[in-house]
């Protein structure tokens, strides 16, 4: 790295499971590429409960605080002991409202080609705020159980917004707002109304519009995913499609995400983290590495950026250096050296 390069704070979370692994090759593919980031490694997760008794410990959460930029890996939620998703509080936390997932074919010779699909997710409403209880009947403690799910015009407002600025900003063609309001009238009807308003007051002209059914929409998305382009919808329903879109370009070890407010935005991978992979060294780092990519693009180093998804590319598909999730043997160390080459060259 360049001495005279003005450094950037920045927090890193490894997180669990393959978090650590991924997270290692991630950072030695950044600093052969240059990349600008001066880390504050911080645990949250089972990592957080093991080492302070607390899967969002203080000292992640004031490291966000000061650096307003995160690299994470994926973080598990211990099952028992009634803590809540550190995800889904570092999210309320810093009020990360939009959810960025795109879906990009990087290796061709899968099921579909040609993808290059966008989804913004409402990322701190809908049926994540945690509105659970039950209700006990005859001796039953889990006779019933209720979850209310909440959006408010102004957090519709927020995605929404951000999704017709992202399209046009990027030269995309479409928004589909997918919804369910023929079923959750209030609950996602806000949703689809503030769409229809916001295009018509500030959009109509500027970008096409048009409105899907989730369940309609998960069908076209694999019959036809390309006459998508933008896809903007709430938050369980956007958790959901992009996971669908992520098995339309290869699989989970692919997909990158970022999740962005006004007071911070945390990057990461869009899948878990892998227990059943954990420790072997065959992870697949490529989505850490593409959200690494967004995170680069943020900081307005969309050269570094460019960049490193070009040595992804190259290592995939010209070296034809994979890991066994893509049918390769590669692990994830030589994974990464390939692409340490590739960024220096
Ligand atoms: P998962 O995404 O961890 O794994 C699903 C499948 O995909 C597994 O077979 C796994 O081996 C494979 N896979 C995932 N990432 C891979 C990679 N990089 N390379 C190769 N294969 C990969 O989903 P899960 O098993 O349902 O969840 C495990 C844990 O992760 C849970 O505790 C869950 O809460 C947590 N989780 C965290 C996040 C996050 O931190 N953002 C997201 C999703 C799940």
């Amino acid at each position: 790295m360049s001495t005279t390069q003005t450094l950037i704070p920045a927090t890193l979370i490894p997180g669990d499971g393959i978090g650590p692994e991924i997270t290692a090759a991630t950072v030695a593919v950044l600093e052969a590429l240059g990349a600008p980031f001066k880390w504050d490694t911080q645990v949250a997760g089972l990592a957080g409960v093991k080492a302070c008794g607390d899967p969002l410990p203080a000292a992640c959460v004031d490291s966000i605080r000061t650096t307003r930029l995160a690299l994470k890996g994926p973080l598990e939620t211990p099952s028992g002991g009634g803590y809540r998703s550190s995800n889904v509080r570092l999210r309320e936390e810093f009020k990360l409202f939009a959810n960025l997932r795109p879906a990009k074919t990087i290796v061709p010779g899968g099921r579909f080609e040609n993808i290059d699909l966008i989804l913004c997710r409402e990322n701190i409403e809908g049926l994540y705020m945690g509105y659970e209880h039950y209700i006990p009947i005859d001796g039953d403690p889990h006779a019933v159980g209720m979850s209310t799910g909440i959006n408010t015009r102004q957090g519709c407002r927020n995605i929404l917004k951000y999704a017709f600025d992202y399209a046009i900003a990027n030269g995309r063609k479409k928004v589909s707002v997918v919804h369910k309001a023929n079923i959750m009238k209030a609950l996602t009807g806000i949703f689809l109304e503030t769409a229809q308003q916001m295009h018509k007051e500030h959009y109509e002209g500027k970008i096409e519009f048009e409105q899907v059914i989730i369940d309609a929409c998960a069908m076209k998305l694999v019959m036809n995913p390309w006459q998508f382009d933008v896809l903007v919808t709430t938050n369980l329903f956007g958790d959901i499609l992009s996971d669908l879109m992520a098995g339309l370009v290869g699989g989970l070890g692919m997909t990158p995400g970022a999740n962005i407010g006004e007071q911070a935005a945390i990057f990461e991978a869009v899948h878990g983290s892998a227990p059943d992979i954990a420790g072997k060294g065959i992870a697949n780092p490529t989505a850490l590495l593409m959200a690494a990519a967004m995170m680069l693009d943020y900081v307005k180093r969309k050269d570094l950026g460019d960049r490193l998804r070009q040595a992804i590319e190259d290592v995939l598909n010209k070296d034809n250096i994979r890991t066994g999730d893509l049918g390769g043997n590669a692990t994830t160390d030589e994974y990464a050296k390939a692409l340490m080459t590739r960024v220096r060259a």
